[in-house]
């Protein structure tokens, strides 16, 4: 599997590191009810297709990365800065 690193362009997948689901969100203030704790911290999907996950660049630029991977064929979909992703611009330039 390769992924378009989109500082460093198409690297081997040797090269990152796996962190995880990229689609949870840490539930807001100190009043988040346990319920919604429990939720982030340990329950995931197990989707069979396209799927937002985080990776790292460890052995290039050292960026975080969002990865849309279908989780069927390894596809790899879209690439995207997961800083830029997160401040809403996509990350990927457009
Ligand atoms: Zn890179």
């Amino acid at each position: 599997m390769r992924i378009r690193c989109p500082h460093c362009g198409e690297r081997d997948a040797q090269e990152f590191g796996y962190l995880g689901d990229a689609t949870k969100r840490r539930p807001d203030g100190p009043g988040a009810s346990a319920e919604a704790m429990f939720d982030y911290v340990y329950l995931r999907n197990n989707p069979a297709g396209p799927h937002r996950e985080f990776w790292h660049h460890g052995a290039g630029c050292r960026t975080w990365l969002v990865v849309t991977r279908d989780t069927r064929t390894h596809e790899i979909l879209a690439v995207a800065d997961a800083r830029a992703a997160a401040q809403g611009d996509g990350g990927d330039g457009r």
